[in-house]
C-alpha cells in the first residue's frame, strides 16, 4: 500500500498496511497474499468488483503489463473469456442490476439509465444532488438470498455513480454510498445521517483532488503501442499526456474523469469493510465495489487510446493493493472475489475508421422522429401529459399505444412507415418489432435474444433498431455503448477463491450466471427463478456436486 493509500484508508488500516510494500509501478503480487485456489468452508466475505465499461479484450491486450489485482485474478481465478451482458440497451443501470440479481433487464425492469435510480423522495444526505433509490428495481438479488438465511448478514456497496452503488445490490437497505458533489454520500432510502467514518473520510479525501494534480503515464512511453496525440480524442481538447486536474473549484468536478477516482473509491470501500465490520462473522457478507473511471476515460479517449491503457494498468495496481490490504484485515482463505463489467464500448466512428472500418459513422433519426411526432399530432391531436412518442433511445421506440388507439389511430401503420424510413439507412442492421423478435430462434439470433432480454413485458416498445457494428447513435465524437453488439456486450468474468477451480473457460456464459454461482458458494438458494445458470464447471468437486443436487431437487419441484 502506498503511504497515500494508507492515509486515505484511515488510521485503523495504517497498522495492517505498514507491512505492505507495494509501489504503484513495482511488483504488486505479494506471494503471502495470493488468492487461495481451493478451500472447503463457506466464504466469510464475497467481494465483487464491477468495472464500468471494461471490455473483455483489455485483459488480453494489457496482460503482459499487469502486475496487481487483475494479474492475480487471471492467475488464480476461473477466467471466462466469452462472457456477455446478454441484453440490448447495454448501459450502466441495466448492466449493474443484472450482475447479482442473476436476471436480465426484462425481469429487473431496469432497462435503461433514464429509468434507473432517480427518486425525488429519497434526497441525498449532506450534499446537493439528485435523490436516488432502488424503487424501480423488481425482485431479489444475491444479498437478499443470503439475508433470508442469515439475517445478521451485512452488505456494503460503493461507487462513484449512484446507479452503480444502488443497483448492484438490489433493494436491500444496507450501507450504500456513492460520490456526489465532491464527497461520498447516501440517500434517505438507506439512512438518516452519515456515519462518522464517512464524514471523516470525506474530510481527508479533499487532498486527493489537489488542483493542478498531473496524470502522467505509469510506465515509460515505449510501453504503450497506442499513439498519444490523437486529434479526435476527448473532443479534440487536451488529447495528450500529461493531463492536469484544473485549478480551483473546477477540480472537484473534473476529478471524477481521472483514474484517481477509482483509487478513492477503493480506499473508501476498504475503510467501509473495516468500519461496518464486514467479513468478521460466519458470513458471508457482501462487499460490492463499482469502479467508474474506466467509463469516463473510455468515453472521452476511446478503447484504443493510450489513456485507457494507462487507466487499466492503474486499476490493476490499485486492485492489487486493495486485495493485499483486505487480506490483512480478513482471512483471504475465506474470501471469494468476482470481477465483471456493466457493459463494454464501441470506439467513436473516427477511431473505428482509423482502425480500418471505413464505413463507421454516426447515425441519427432525429428528423424521422420529428416527422413521426408531427404525423401523430395530426391524427390524434395533442397528447396528454406526455408525448405520443415517449422516446426513441438507442434504437428503442416507445410510444403511447393505448392513448393513440383510444383516438382511433392505426398505430401499426404509423410504426411501419417509420420503420420503412429507418431501414433505408445503410448503417441499420435490422429493425424489429416484438412480434418479429418472438419469431426468432434466440439460441442463434443474438440480436433477438438481447432485445428480448432487455424489454420488460409491459413496456409499450414498438420498434427495436439495431445498427451495424461500429455505427454510433446520435452524433458526438466520443466512444459510446448501448447497443446489443458484442463490442458493447462482451465483458470480463472472473471468479476466484475457495470452492472455485482456477483455469480458462471458453464456453459462452452470461453475467447473469454470476449470482447463482456465488449463491452455491454461499450455500443459499435463489429466492426466485433466475436467468443465469450455475457455472458448475468452475466449481471444485464438493461445490459442483452440491450444485447438481440442488438443481435436480428444484427441477423435480417444478415438474
Ligand atoms: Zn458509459
Amino acid at each position: 500500500m502506498t503511504p497515500a493509500f494508507a492515509r486515505l484508508a484511515g488510521a485503523a488500516l495504517l497498522a495492517v498496511a505498514a507491512g505492505a510494500a507495494v509501489g504503484a509501478g513495482g511488483p504488486a503480487t505479494d506471494p503471502g497474499q495470493r488468492l487461495p485456489a481451493q478451500g472447503r468452508s463457506t466464504p466469510s466475505l464475497i467481494v465483487v468488483f464491477i468495472v464500468d465499461q471494461m471490455r473483455a479484450d483489455y485483459l488480453e491486450r494489457f496482460r503482459s503489463q499487469l502486475t496487481g489485482g487483475l494479474r492475480r485474478l487471471l492467475q488464480d481465478g476461473a477466467v471466462f473469456t466469452e462472457a456477455y451482458q446478454d441484453h440490448a440497451m447495454t448501459m450502466t443501470a441495466p448492466g449493474q442490476a443484472t450482475v447479482l440479481s442473476g436476471r436480465n433487464p426484462y425481469s429487473t425492469e431496469i432497462f435503461r439509465n433514464a429509468e434507473g435510480v432517480q427518486d425525488g423522495r429519497a434526497p441525498l444526505l449532506e450534499v446537493r444532488g439528485p435523490g436516488a433509490s432502488p424503487r424501480r428495481f423488481r425482485g431479489t438479488s444475491l444479498f437478499d438470498w443470503i439475508a433470508a438465511r442469515d439475517p445478521a448478514a451485512r452488505a456494503l456497496s460503493v461507487s462513484r455513480k449512484d446507479r452503480s452503488a444502488i443497483l448492484s445490490l438490489g433493494r436491500a437497505r444496507q450501507a450504500v454510498y456513492w460520490y456526489q458533489g465532491g464527497q461520498f454520500t447516501t440517500s434517505r432510502y438507506y439512512a438518516d445521517s452519515l456515519p462518522a467514518w464517512v464524514r471523516s473520510f470525506n474530510a481527508r479525501a479533499v487532498r486527493a483532488r489537489a488542483p493542478g494534480r498531473v496524470w502522467n503515464p505509469l510506465l515509460p512511453a515505449s510501453a504503450y503501442p497506442e499513439p498519444d496525440s490523437v486529434t479526435f480524442e476527448n473532443g479534440g481538447r487536451d488529447v495528450a499526456f500529461p493531463h492536469r486536474l484544473p485549478d480551483g473549484g473546477e477540480a472537484v468536478h473534473a476529478f471524477v474523469r481521472f483514474p484517481w477516482m477509482d483509487w478513492l473509491t477503493l480506499a473508501f470501500a476498504l475503510e467501509g469493510v473495516e468500519r461496518q465490520g464486514l467479513g468478521r462473522g460466519p458470513g458471508p457478507d457482501l462487499a460490492l465495489v463499482s469502479l467508474a473511471a474506466t467509463d469516463d476515460i473510455g468515453h472521452a479517449f476511446g478503447p484504443n487510446s493510450r489513456e485507457i491503457h494507462d487507466q487499466i494498468l492503474r486499476l490493476d495496481r490499485w486492485l492489487g493493493m486493495f486485495l493485499d490490504s483486505l487480506g490483512r484485515l480478513r482471512d483471504p482463505r475465506r474470501m471469494v472475489v468476482a470481477l465483471t463489467a456493466d457493459h463494454g464500448v464501441t470506439p467513436s466512428p473516427e477511431d473505428a475508421r482509423a482502425h480500418g472500418d471505413r464505413a463507421a459513422r454516426s447515425v441519427s433519426f432525429a428528423s424521422e422522429v420529428r416527422a413521426l411526432r408531427r404525423a401523430l399530432a395530426e391524427r390524434a391531436g395533442r397528447a396528454g401529459p406526455g408525448d405520443w412518442v415517449r422516446y426513441f433511445e438507442m434504437g428503442l421506440l416507445v410510444m403511447d399505444r393505448v392513448g393513440l388507439e383510444a383516438r382511433g389511430v392505426n398505430v401499426d401503420s404509423v410504426v411501419e412507415a417509420f420503420a420503412a424510413r429507418v431501414r433505408r439507412s445503410p448503417a441499420v442492421l435490422r429493425v424489429d418489432t416484438r412480434r418479429s423478435l418472438a419469431a426468432r430462434d434466440t439460441a442463434v439470433d443474438w440480436v433477438a435474444r438481447r432485445w428480448l432480454n432487455a424489454l420488460p413485458p409491459l413496456l409499450p416498445a414498438e420498434l427495436m433498431v439495431t445498427l451495424r457494428p461500429n455505427m454510433r447513435w446520435d452524433g458526438g465524437g466520443d466512444a459510446k455503448h448501448g447497443q446489443p453488439t458484442d463490442a458493447d456486450a462482451h465483458v470480463p468474468l472472473i471468479l476466484a477463491g475457495p470452492g472455485i477451480r482456477r483455469g480458462t473457460y471458453g464456453a459462452r456464459v452470461s453475467v447473469a450466471d454470476i449470482a447463482p454461482t456465488l449463491a452455491v458458494l454461499a450455500g443459499v438458494p435463489p429466492l426466485e427463478r433466475v436467468d443465469g445458470r450455475v457455472l458448475r464447471e468452475a466449481l471444485t468437486g464438493r461445490e459442483a456436486v452440491g450444485a447438481a443436487a440442488r438443481a435436480r431437487r428444484s427441477a423435480t419441484r417444478e415438474r
